[in-house]
Parts: C-alpha cells; structure tokens; sequence
C-alpha cells in the first residue's frame, strides 16, 4: 500500500511539473501583449447595460438603448475573433455602424421584402442597403439573408483573408494602411462613403462604447463550445518527430517523460489554434520558450491545449483574447530547451492544471485527418473519427527520471 502511494505520487508529480510550469508564470510578456490588441486591453465583453448617453465630437448628445449595444457587443465579439482587428479596428467598426445605421439592424422592404422577414430594429430606405453597416446586396456584400446576420455583417465589414467577402468587397483588412489613416477616412474606405466626416464625429461614442462593453468584463466561466477540431500547422509542413511518453531525453540522456508531440517545421511556421476558445496565458520559461495555453470546451468537456518554443515576438496572441479555430497564434521557433524550430503540441483534457494526454489519439478522435499525417490540412471540420489506432506504446516504461519537455528534435 506504501509503495503505490508512493509510486502514485510520483506519477503525480511527474504529470504535474509540467503543469506547474505551464501555470507557474503569470507574467504576460509585453512584447506579445501589443501584437494584436492595439489597446492592450481585451475584446471580451462584459454585461451588456440598459442604456448609454454619450456625445459626438460636434457636440450631440446620443443615447443607446440595450438593443444598440447589443449589436456594439456583437461588433467588439467578432473583431476579437478576427486576426489583426484590435482596438482600433473595432473603434472604426463601431463608428462606420453608428453612422450608417445607429447602430440598428434595418430591414428594406422596399428593395427586399422578405428583409422583413428576419429579426430587425426597423425599415430603412436607402437604395438597396441592409442592416448595420447598410451593406448592399448589389455591391456584391452578400445575400439578404446573410446580410440580415449582425456577426455577418461585422466578419464582412472587418474582412481580411478569412472574412466572408475576401477579396472583393474590401473589408477594413483588405484596405492597405488602415491603420495609418485617419479612423473617419478608414470606415469611409470600407464603405465607399462620399462623407468621411460623418463617420469622424461618431469616434468619441465609438470608444465609449468600447471601453464601456468591456470594461470589468469577467471572462466567461465556460469557454463557449468548439464546433471543429484543425490540426495546428499548415499541411505539408511538419514531420513529427518526438512522440507523448516516456523517453531518453535527447539532451541530458536521462529517462524522462515528454508531456506532448514533437512537430518539426521550418522556423517562422504559421501555428494555429486547433480550436476555438479562450488564450489562457502566454509565457515564456526556460524550458518551453514561448509558450501559448488556450482552453476550450469540447463535446461539453474543458480541455486546454498548449503549444511551445515560441520565440517571445512571435507570440500573436493575449491573455483572455477569444480565438477560433485554426486562428494564426504564433509562429514555429526553437526557444526554451529545443534543438531546433518544432512545435511541441500538448492536450491536457479537463484544463491547463490537469496531466497531459497523448495528443495523437486525442486529435484523431476529434477530426478525420490524423496527427501522424503530414498531408493533414488545417480546417477541416470536425467529421464521425476514422482514426488510426493510438501510436504504439513508448519505448521504455521507466518513470524513474525528471520530468522535462519539449527538448527533441531529431527531424530533418
Ligand atoms: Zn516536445
């Protein structure tokens, strides 16, 4: 009985060093923090409020209802989903809705009468314009219902390579400089306005709406639910090369039990959030380099997923900042105790503090492409599993050595 809580226990500690180390740092490297969010604040929104009074930079006082800032929030949610929005996207997004519909998702029975047939805040009348950005169906911005749709309308308007119009209508995205340009010329820029003065007055209630919606924000308990599975480097890339498990470890030459998968790819590889969900931390440690935990919920369950040897600028990510699935996180390096550029991939079902998993039978039992496949393409949808069997055991069972990871690179 001694000797299994001992042995027990050593299991215990073996699983969760690296779980210390995952969670051991709270310090957010600031470099990261300022490569998507402007702002250096989150893009989560908190409860939405009943009303809004604020002034437009010519002097006019505005009240928002509940229905308004809804749609704000809508707006802020999906520019945090979007890779390269930011603060200052979201406050261009918000201006071009403000002044193109106030914020109202307008029907155009005149032009289309079934627009009426979806949820809206009213009937607008200008040529055959929809909804919040007054995004026309003509101009080629997508169908009546799609454009009834206040997330679609707000992908569309932020654009980009994954936005839904890529590359013609131009998104905020697809606008070369936006970030160097005026805000009020920017939100003119999408919607080829002939008045880009209209959209400047709307900046200051822009971002008091912004700064309202998401100020003392609490994250979600629960991460919303992932609806597919991507494997988390372009195809044709990678070579695993380390697999989960105990294994001599190829720096000190002690048994030692790798805590993930071992992906060799060229330095600078795109790496990409296998699912949506929630950035938990990004660190950096002596032993993982850079290193990105997300959390998300799976078939209703938590599972965090963690990816390693980031060079420190490479990290493209925030704490707290929502990304989806197969999302541009940061970049393939060799930081921390690596032998070469490789992601070191690792799934721990039920959060970031409890033990990992071997990642090859947890992803091919989420997605048809396998981890052992260097075809796999990222962003296929998650589909019934015809998975492989679990890799073969690992080549020794001693558990006798310290628990270190990361570290192997034996690709080509
Ligand atoms: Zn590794």
């Amino acid at each position: 009985m001694a000797r299994k809580i001992v042995l027990t226990m050593l299991v215990a500690v073996l699983v969760f060093a690296p779980a210390v180390a995952l969670l051991g740092s709270a310090v957010v490297n600031p470099a990261a923090t300022g490569t998507c969010l402007p702002g250096g604040d989150s893009l989560i929104v908190g409860p939405v409020p009943d009303s809004l009074t604020t002034t437009t930079s010519d002097g006019h006082q505005i009240t928002l209802d509940r229905t308004q800032l809804t749609h704000a929030a809508t707006i802020i949610t999906t520019g945090g989903r979007v890779d390269g929005v930011g603060r200052d996207g979201v406050v261009i997004a918000l201006m071009a809705a403000l002044t193109e519909s106030r914020l109202r998702m307008l029907a155009n029975t005149g032009a289309y009468p079934e627009s009426g047939d979806y949820p809206n805040d009213g009937d607008g009348s200008d040529h055959d314009s929809l909804g919040l950005f007054q995004m026309r169906p003509a101009a080629g911005w997508g169908t009546v219902a799609q454009l009834m749709d206040p997330t679609y309308q707000a992908a569309a308007f932020y654009g980009g390579p994954t936005g839904p119009n890529y590359p013609s209508p131009r998104g905020l995205l697809d606008i070369t400089g936006w970030r160097d340009m005026d805000p009020g010329e920017a939100a003119q820029a999408v919607e080829v306005s002939a008045h880009p003065d209209r959209y400047r007055a709307f900046q200051p209630v822009a971002e008091t709406i912004l700064t309202t919606l998401t100020t003392n924000s609490q994250p979600p308990t629960q991460v919303p639910e992932a609806d597919r599975v991507v494997f988390p480097l372009p195809a044709g890339t990678w070579n695993k090369t380390s697999d989960f498990g105990p294994r001599i470890h190829p720096i000190t030459g002690e048994v030692s039990f790798h805590t993930g998968t071992d992906y060799a790819a060229p330095d600078a590889t795109p790496i990409l959030a296998v699912a949506d969900g929630r950035v938990v931390s990004t660190d950096t440690t002596p032993v993982y380099g850079g290193l990105i935990v997300i959390e998300h919920t799976i078939d209703a369950l938590p599972v965090a997923t963690a990816y390693a040897h980031i060079w420190p600028d490479d990290i493209h990510v925030s704490p707290g900042q929502i990304v989806a699935a197969g999302q541009h996180i940061g970049d393939v390096g060799s930081a921390g105790q690596s032998t070469g550029p490789h992601l070191h991939l690792e799934v721990r079902p039920g959060g970031p503090d409890q033990p990992p998993v071997d990642p090859v039978p947890w992803f091919n039992g989420h997605r048809p492409d396998d981890l052992d496949n260097p075809t796999a393409t990222p962003g296929t949808p998650c589909a019934p599993s015809t998975a492989p069997p679990p890799d073969p055991p690992a080549r020794t069972v001693d558990l006798g050595g310290s628990s270190r990871t990361g570290v192997e690179w034996d690709g080509p």
